[in-house]
């Protein structure tokens, strides 16, 4: 039989993610953070990988103490909320986080809600897990209102929902309030995806975790932290959750170098997030310029924007690759996405755009 004819039902035909990751002088399709590290944390890193090679004949810490309280100590210092080792777990990223929550709390003849458009990641690994996906409705300005997405949820009462704040593609933040509506609405775990978080001007669903043993907050190093290579993200929630994920993760899945290099940029947080201030001035700066171009731009509280609204975005999309500027076509109608860059990669992408637009709705 061939490959095909022996993949699960549930995957054929499905396509996988795919980013472009193409060679172009400006890049500002990922939502990387455009500053590289420091040569003193390069430094540090360093030092810190070449002392735990002396044990990689043994396997790592399976539970990634040493991490986790440094996780919690900087959510601590970056919320206000108090957190504990016990509360904090780390993988490979936070899609591994993520596919964690639902091999624990998806799977077979389970549901998870997103609300659309939203980050197509949540519907990808919902498929991986054999997790039912339902998508709702965002309102036309793609926010979300408390008693909207409280009903949404109330009527398909699912097992999962996914909120993700500041929410990709459209940099869209959640109020409070919505978060406290939908988890009272919920029976379910309720993940809010905060991998923009340090960007926005809105607080973290952090201050709503005393009290709530459904709520989970994961959070990345890919972005703000500008540590994307080094695949580290995580989650807060109540311990009991964290428990839950021993079950399903792999024994010694964070290396002992992905555990180095993560406490290295701990060890540098301040000097990362410091380039945030720099990002959010390039993000306000995308945000007039394309606006006086006139185009509509979405409000963003992350570090891009959504900006159109095209006759064929992909015409657009391919305008702005010809002068060597790679954005993102996201396949919302009409729309593509930019990540804010440098001040330099900035202004390419501004100057690419007035010249390549091509036609507007
Ligand atoms: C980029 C992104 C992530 C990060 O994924 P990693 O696996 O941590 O690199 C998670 N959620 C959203 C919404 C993102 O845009």
């Amino acid at each position: 039989m061939s490959i095909d004819g022996l993949l699960r039902h549930d995957l054929r035909g499905r396509t996988p993610y795919g980013a472009p990751q193409l060679d172009v002088a400006v890049r500002l399709n990922t939502n990387e953070n455009p500053h590289p590290p420091s040569p003193a944390l390069v430094q540090d890193l360093a030092a810190r990988v070449a002392e735990a090679a002396r044990s990689m004949n043994r396997y790592p810490d399976r539970d990634a103490v040493g991490l986790r309280s440094g996780l919690a100590a900087y959510l601590t210092r970056s919320t206000g909320q108090q957190l504990g080792t016990e509360q904090v777990w780390a993988a490979n990223g936070s899609n591994e986080i993520l596919q964690q929550l639902l091999q624990a709390f998806g799977g077979e003849g389970r549901t998870a809600l997103g609300f659309e458009p939203t980050y197509s990641m949540h519907h990808l690994i919902a498929q991986a897990t054999a997790t039912r996906y339902v998508a709702a409705a965002r309102l036309p300005d793609f926010r979300l209102r408390p008693e909207q997405a409280a009903s949404a949820v109330r009527e398909r009462a699912p097992d999962v929902v996914f909120l993700c704040s500041p929410n990709n593609p459209t940099g869209t933040a959640l109020d409070l309030e919505v978060i406290e509506a939908v988890y009272d609405a919920a029976q379910g775990l309720v993940i809010v995806d905060e991998a923009y978080a340090e960007f926005s001007r809105r607080p973290s669903a952090v201050s709503l975790l005393p009290g709530r043993e459904r709520l989970v907050v994961t959070r990345t190093m890919s972005k703000a932290f500008a540590f994307a290579a080094a695949r580290l993200g995580y989650l807060a929630a109540d311990p009991a959750v964290v428990d839950a994920l021993q079950l399903v993760r792999l024994p010694y899945h964070l290396s002992v170098l992905s555990q180095a290099a993560a406490l290295a940029a701990l060890a540098h947080a301040d000097e990362l997030i410091a380039t945030v201030e720099e990002v959010i001035v390039q993000r306000d700066r995308l945000v007039e310029e394309i606006a006086a171009l006139g185009l509509e731009v979405v409000e963003s509280d992350a570090n891009f924007v959504l900006f159109g609204r095209f006759a064929d975005q992909h015409l657009t999309w391919q305008g702005l690759l010809d002068r060597g500027v790679l954005v993102r076509d996201v396949g919302l109608t009409g729309w593509l996405r930019v990540t804010a860059g440098t001040k330099h990669e900035t202004s390419a992408f501004l100057e690419a755009l007035a010249e390549g637009m091509g036609e507007v709705v």
